[in-house]
């Protein structure tokens, strides 16, 4: 019976990945560790019930009591770390936040881990993984051409990567100094349920339904590499069961697409579902706005190694994938229409005055 320490729980993919846990009768422990920022959101966990062996617990990974409670009470055989600051434009306009909790926050917990498992011995320590979840923004910008191996160097433009690769530096440190027993995945744009509706496609699609302007940066051609949440999930339980210590994997979706396309492939598809009383297209409503600074050009995944040496693909292409996501706002309004009441009013965030 496996137990998972995951942090960050109640984000987005924290919060898909508990729930494919769930799925499919598992019988094993959850034990979820969130600070409840903005970001973190109960309803998103709110069908699980109470005979499913989850726990949840509202503290903080830079808080080195919250980490040794929750690794002495519980004894967990995996930590899947998902808890950081994640949002680019926000990076932009506070970044530090986004230093203590993504690299400080991540060395604490790297550090407690590391104690309480000296502490074991080396039988817990065999047995035993620490999952960093992170992201292909580490790598920087691509040109046209070309995508992000594992070995592709470091270069992230924005406060937000910058502290992402800061904490992947970390793990990949205690690894080779403590022996410490972890796998770092990093992935491209996700998709799907329980969004955060500031980041691109939630905003899109709830601005669609309320009439509001869609607000595009810059050109819209910059490119991103989208990948359906659920597959990330599948791709995070494949590394935890399969992985190799001390490796790194690329996890992408094969799907670049421009901004733009995504704006228009979400308007025509609300066409078609939702469609307005006056005929018109919900593409009206697109407006470029002043670009995202230090905005990269483009994100492109070489996923060959998790695929060729773990097996794992991606079931959904984009096309299935954003019809799901969309239904899925469309039926789920009640969610982000209280996010919006108690905490978001979709304004412009990262924007640097002149
Ligand atoms: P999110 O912002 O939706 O959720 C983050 C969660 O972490 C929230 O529940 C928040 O309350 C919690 N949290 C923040 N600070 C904390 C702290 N100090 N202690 C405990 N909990 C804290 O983020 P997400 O989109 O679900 O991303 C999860 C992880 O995946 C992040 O590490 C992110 O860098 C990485 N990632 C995200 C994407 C993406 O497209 N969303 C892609 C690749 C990698």
């Amino acid at each position: 019976m496996k137990k998972y320490f995951i942090t960050g729980g109640c984000g987005f993919i924290g919060s898909n990945f508990i729930h494919f846990l769930l799925e499919d009768g598992f019988s094993s422990q959850i034990i979820n560790l969130d600070k409840m920022t903005y970001a973190g959101n109960k309803d998103n966990l709110s069908t699980i019930g109470r005979d499913d062996n989850y726990y949840f617990i509202k503290g903080d990974i830079c808080n080195q009591s919250n980490v040794q409670d929750i690794l002495e009470k519980y004894n967990p055989d995996v930590i899947v770390h998902f808890a950081a600051e994640s949002h680019v434009d926000r990076s932009i306009d506070g970044p530090v936040k986004f230093v203590n909790t993504n690299i400080v926050g991540t060395m604490n917990l790297l550090n407690e881990t590391n104690k309480w498992l000296k502490r074991l011995g080396r039988e817990k320590k065999d047995n035993f993984r620490f999952v960093h979840i992170s992201t292909d923004e580490v790598y920087g910008s691509l040109g046209a051409e070309g995508k992000f191996l594992e070995s592709t160097p470091y270069d992230p433009s924005s406060p937000y990567s910058a502290s992402k690769a800061g904490s992947d530096h970390l793990v990949r440190s205690w690894f080779r100094t403590f022996d410490f027993p972890a796998i770092i995945t990093n992935c491209s744009n996700n998709y799907g349920p329980y969004q955060f509706p500031e980041k691109l496609i939630p905003l899109m699609i709830i601005n669609c339904i309320k009439g509001k302007k869609l607000p595009v940066y810059g050109t819209g051609l910059n490119i991103r590499d989208w990948l359906y949440v659920r597959d990330h999930c599948e791709a995070i339980q494949t590394v935890i069961d399969k992985g190799k210590l001390g490796e790194t994997y690329n996890i992408g979706g094969n799907n670049e697409i421009t901004n733009i396309k995504i704006v228009n492939d979400i308007c025509s598809i609300l066409d078609s579902k939702v469609p307005k009383k006056n005929g018109r297209s919900f593409s009206e409503q697109i407006t470029f706005v002043d670009d995202r600074p230090g905005h990269d050009f483009r994100y492109a995944i070489d996923a060959t190694k998790i695929e060729n040496k773990l097996g794992w693909k991606p079931k959904e292409n984009f096309e299935t994938g954003i019809k799901k996501t969309i239904l899925w706002y469309l039926n789920n309004k009640e969610w982000w229409e209280k996010i919006q009441k108690l905490n978001y009013k979709q304004e412009r965030l990262g924007v640097i005055s002149k």
